[in-house]
């Protein structure tokens, strides 16, 4: 099935966007956590959202989650390992299966801190932003998962099942349920080492051999998710109208650029989507 919108994230962008779309008519594809982003279930108390002074993370996720459920919109829980420009369609790779959609919106948020040594340099050659994608290539080995998501420590389980030993670094989430081939070490990684491939993991106070090392954030570069796609670094280009330099690539949020605001991520959702269906309706006519 092609969808006609694809939209990547369930924070404040991705949630507006999914519901400018789907009054629009589209059919959408609405991929992230259906808890939504922790952005938003985290925050202690927001003073700048209009109509809801005070409210507090939990309360404005409540509303966003009871706003799409009135308009039949549902969240597909995936993480999205890439997304592929295919010339008037796009291929998201969601762990094992390859999703179609006509026009795609980054609602992804912004990968916070630095990478790390080593990160970029092996990327595709023994570093992985997605346990589910590539797990399966390192049956029977140890690998290393930087854990800083909340949804690491299950992936880390899941990694259990196919490796031999999980060496788990909780750099931010939880930590996994108790398993004899799970070690978890609280020190912090400093770099990623190799040779052609990844061999290990170092940190600040030793070096741990892997063939693998997950990276697990809430959000990845998107340089690395969006392949072709410009950025500054942190964020995707935008124009006004959140087009990025990808025809039917739109983005929105965090990723397009700060401030980091809740109501201008909304904001652009409601852009993004409105640009999303003007794009669709002129590939329509021009066919
Ligand atoms: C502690 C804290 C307090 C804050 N307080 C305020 C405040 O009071 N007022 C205010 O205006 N702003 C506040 N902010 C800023 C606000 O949280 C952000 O600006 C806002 O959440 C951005 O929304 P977004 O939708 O762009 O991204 P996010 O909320 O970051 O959501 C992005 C979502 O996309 C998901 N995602 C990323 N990559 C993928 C992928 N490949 N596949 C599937 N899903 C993916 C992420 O997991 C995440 O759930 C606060 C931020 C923090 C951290």
């Amino acid at each position: 099935m092609r969808y006609d919108i694809a939209i990547i994230g369930t924070g404040p962008a991705g949630v507006s966007a999914a519901i400018t779309a789907k009054i629009r008519g589209k059919n959408v594809l609405l991929l992230g956590s259906a808890a939504l982003s922790p952005k938003i279930t985290k925050a202690h108390r927001i003073d700048n959202y209009p109509g809801l002074p005070g409210v507090t993370g939990a309360e404005l996720a409540e509303h966003l989650r009871g706003h799409l459920a009135a308009l039949e919109i549902s969240v597909t829980e995936a993480q999205v390992g890439a997304v592929y420009a295919m010339g008037d369609w796009f291929g998201l790779q969601a762990g094992e299966e390859m999703l179609e959609a006509r026009a795609v919106i980054a609602a992804t948020g912004v990968v916070q801190g630095k990478l790390l040594a080593g990160e970029d340099e092996f990327l595709g050659r023994g570093v992985s932003y997605c346990a589910t994608c590539d797990g399966r290539f390192y049956k029977g080995k140890t690998v290393a998962v930087i854990g800083q998501s909340a949804e690491s420590p299950a992936e880390a389980e899941y990694l259990a099942e196919i490796a031999q030993n999980v060496l788990y670094f909780p750099t931010g989430g939880g930590t996994p349920s108790a398993r004899d081939n799970i070690t978890v070490i609280n020190e912090k990684p400093t770099e990623i080492i190799g040779g052609k491939a990844v061999t290990g993991l170092r940190t600040e106070k030793a070096l741990y051999g892997a063939a693998c090392v997950f990276v697990l954030r809430d959000a990845v570069m998107p340089d690395k998710l969006f392949p072709g796609a410009e950025t500054d670094g942190v964020h995707l280009k935008v124009d006004n109208e959140m087009r990025t330099n990808i025809p039917g690539l739109f983005a929105c949020g965090d990723v397009a650029g700060k401030p980091y605001q809740y109501i201008k991520a909304a904001g652009q959702g409601n852009i993004a989507a409105l640009s999303a269906v003007g794009y669709l309706r002129e590939l329509d006519n021009n066919q």
